[in-house]
């Protein structure tokens, strides 16, 4: 299954985070989880399996706060589309043991690094029983030059019923922690209820 925008005519939108890391370390945005705490907004925060061995801790607390759903990000944030099926399947079984060590949990949802996939992608992906989420809502957060009110203004333009929006909670969504209690009030106005993404999986 791949997936821009959740399978609903409701009004509902889905606020996506990607914590991205390559071999390089990355970061967090603790601010981005403490305003979702903060106003009750449940998430699906789409982790790599370095991030999470890089932020083992926090990957731990996250898990046991059922706010927020556990997606995976890959392990190293590769390509897909440039691999070879062996080696997509390595990085996913690696991404999801270090999920399964960290969370307890098995993760119902992959967003290819980058957002770019191919069929094949897709398919692997099913095989571990993962929906491919992409996004319809393309916050521009690792723009550095991307400010607050460009954030909210993005969202306010492009969200529609079922919408997911990407925004980034590896510290390099520069300017998403100042611009989210704004998309939240937004969002709350026009009468959106947050979903995580994998409860609309299921109906
Ligand atoms: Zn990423």
């Amino acid at each position: 299954m791949l997936l821009r925008r959740l399978p609903t005519t409701e009004n509902v939108v889905a606020l996506t985070f990607d914590a991205c890391q390559t071999l390089k370390p990355a970061g967090y945005a603790p601010e981005i989880i403490a305003i979702l705490r903060r106003e009750r907004v449940p998430a699906t925060l789409f982790l790599g399996g370095r991030w999470m061995e890089w932020h083992a801790d926090v990957t731990r607390s996250l898990a046991r706060d059922p706010l927020f759903e556990l997606a995976t990000h890959s392990y190293l944030h590769p390509h897909f589309p440039k691999l070879t099926e062996k080696q997509m399947r390595a990085d996913l079984e690696q991404a999801l043991a270090v999920h399964q060590k960290l969370t307890g949990r098995k993760p119902k949802a992959f967003r290819p690094p980058y957002g770019e996939q191919n069929p094949l992608t897709v398919k692997v992906a099913e095989s571990y029983g993962l929906a491919t989420v992409l996004w319809d809502v393309e916050t521009g957060d690792p723009d550095p030059k991307s400010s607050a009110k460009e954030i909210l203004r993005e969202v306010s333009r492009q969200t529609k019923p079922g919408s997911i929006v990407i925004q980034h909670m590896n510290g390099r969504g520069w300017h998403s922690p100042e611009a989210l209690p704004e998309i939240v009030a937004l969002l709350r106005r026009r009468g959106f209820r947050f979903v995580q993404i994998s409860e609309s999986l299921h109906r």
